[in-house]
């Protein structure tokens, strides 16, 4: 054996914790047992810690900082150890030529510019790319709706044709044939924004086959929810395909939560459904997001173009104010008081931090006309932390069996805390410490339940044979820290972390360990 963790609360991934030894050798659990014999090159006495499967984040935005900072310390550090990349219908592949400048300035506010020359065209390609990166995390792929749609249709704001769909099911046959584990959908992000619910019925029956969940960020998550998530319900039925809705929340109206939620119960009786989400009141998405999709169709130029008209920019501020039918204002839901710069270029690195009310006041200008001139002065690379709803409608979805975790974290120079907190949010502060949700029912969200919904049959849990992703954890410290206001703090508590059977976490700091693996095995067919 190379290692042994001894007498700690093992939680395999199902069932409550029990106090078992655990070996691994070389990049696997080679033995799970109240009492392992023999000696190792290395023994953990872990009696008061409890030791849990690496944990899986059902929706990251990781891909392409895994070029700049493979050791992606601010998952590793709370405990994941696998992270679904390319959720929202995003992807960097796959992509043509004729549009990889345009995807990479689109991509960079939420997922960072990625390495100096994007190489790849094809998903697969990209996967090699990332692998030779060896990040410290296992990286799971998504085919996304929006790649895929730009490389058959460009940034066309029109519903497909019937050859379009066709092409684009095409793309998604050989998605996921590359490895995706889910089809994910970002239906307020570009170009899917423009696709009609008969488009994403089509395009769905490609990934039903496989079981792949729809991964979706769905078109409307404030007054019109419901008629947001029933469209998707529609989807999963009619096609066929699992549905998973990304990071449910409702933006404003918590009274909403309980007819969701039901909803969600009620189509759980015919479809297969599930949701993560982030443990927080705030949600961190581009700045640019704030306007109407038709104020951001076309390429960055053609928006920028549009901010520096006088009477464009009037006809955006009075939809900003007023909503459209069928899109929802989040600035307006939100107001500009609780929308906070996180992120932006250069150029406006001072409003890093600093809400777009605080700004405008300054400036001595509206807080919508401060808005635009954030989005020009950055060239559209510019990402926000916006406050939308209450602890208590969180605890209302958290406390959901059908949920699982994601963190959606987004890195930047003052990122949303969930980048750094989310884990250790869900199981060390509303489970271990306020006992919301039973301790081994979290921690089977964060390994097992989201393993077997990705189909890896690898990870997720602590049996013999397995991959040695593991996190030893002190019960009765382990806790975010990362808030607002200082968002880059790693939870306490994490003893260590597990990545192939290579320590990536001790004492309080990255190994430098990068034992990732990128999954690239295709979804069997069902
Ligand atoms: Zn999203």
């Amino acid at each position: 054996m190379d290692v042994i963790v001894r007498g700690a609360e093992v939680f395999t991934g199902e069932g409550p914790g029990q106090q078992l030894d655990v070996a691994f050798r070389g990049d696997r659990i080679a033995a799970v047992a109240p009492e392992i014999a023999g000696e190792a090159a290395e023994v953990i006495d872990a009696r008061g810690l409890m030791l849990c499967p690496g944990f899986i984040d059902m929706h990251t935005h990781s891909a392409l900082e895994a070029f700049h900072d493979p050791r992606l310390e601010a998952k590793i550090a709370q405990g994941f150890t696998c992270e679904v990349i390319n959720p929202d219908g995003f992807g960097p592949a796959p992509v043509t030529d004729a549009r990889v400048a345009e995807r990479r300035a689109y991509l960079r506010p939420l997922e960072g510019p990625g390495p100096a020359e994007w190489r790849w065209r094809t998903l697969d390609e990209y996967h090699a790319a990332l692998e030779q990166a060896r990040p410290s995390s296992n990286l799971v792929p998504s085919i996304g709706h929006n790649a895929v749609r730009d490389c058959v249709m460009g940034g066309a704001d029109r519903p497909a044709t019937a050859g379009e769909i066709k092409a684009m099911r095409r793309e998604i046959a050989k998605g996921l044939a590359a490895g995706a584990r889910t089809f994910s959908l970002g239906l307020v992000y570009l170009p899917g924004v423009f696709s009609e619910t008969e488009e994403l019925i089509e395009l769905a029956r490609e990934a039903a086959p496989y079981g792949a969940p729809l991964a979706v960020h769905i078109r409307n998550e404030g007054a019109g929810v419901l008629e947001a998530a029933g469209e998707m319900i529609r989807v999963a039925r009619e096609s066929g395909a699992p549905l998973h809705i990304s990071h449910l929340k409702v933006i404003g109206r918590p009274e909403l939560i309980e007819p969701l939620l039901a909803l969600i119960d009620e189509a759980g009786r015919d479809i297969d459904i599930s949701f993560d989400q982030y443990p927080y009141t705030a949600g961190s998405t581009q700045l640019m997001a704030l306007l109407p999709a038709w104020a951001q169709a076309g390429d960055s130029e053609t928006v920028l173009a549009r901010l520096a008209d006088r009477q464009t920019r009037d006809a955006i501020a009075t939809d900003l104010m007023e909503g459209l039918p069928g899109w929802e204002s989040v600035y307006r839901a939100c107001g500009p008081e609780a929308i906070y710069v996180a992120n932006a270029a250069a150029e406006r690195a001072e409003v890093i931090g600093r809400s777009l009310q605080e700004v405008a006041e300054e400036e001595g200008m509206s807080p919508i006309d401060t808005l635009f001139g954030i989005l020009r002065d950055t060239r559209l690379d510019a990402t926000m932390v916006n406050h939308y709803t209450t602890e208590e409608a969180v605890r209302e979805v958290f406390k959901h069996p059908r949920q699982l975790i994601g963190s959606d974290g987004i890195f930047g120079e003052r990122p949303h805390p969930r980048l750094y907190g989310t884990a250790a949010r869900a199981l060390g502060r509303y489970a271990l410490r306020e006992g919301l949700v039973p301790v081994h029912e979290v921690v089977a969200r964060l390994t097992a339940r989201a393993a077997d919904r990705l189909e890896l049959r690898d990870v997720g849990r602590l049996r013999v044979g397995l991959r040695a992703d593991a996190v030893l954890l002190d019960p009765e410290t382990y806790l975010d820290t990362a808030t607002y206001d200082d968002p880059k703090r790693t939870p306490t508590g994490v003893v260590r972390v597990f990545v192939g059977g290579r320590t990536c976490w001790a004492n309080g700091a990255h190994t430098g360990a990068r034992e990732g693996v990128m999954v690239r095995t295709p979804r069997t067919r069902t």
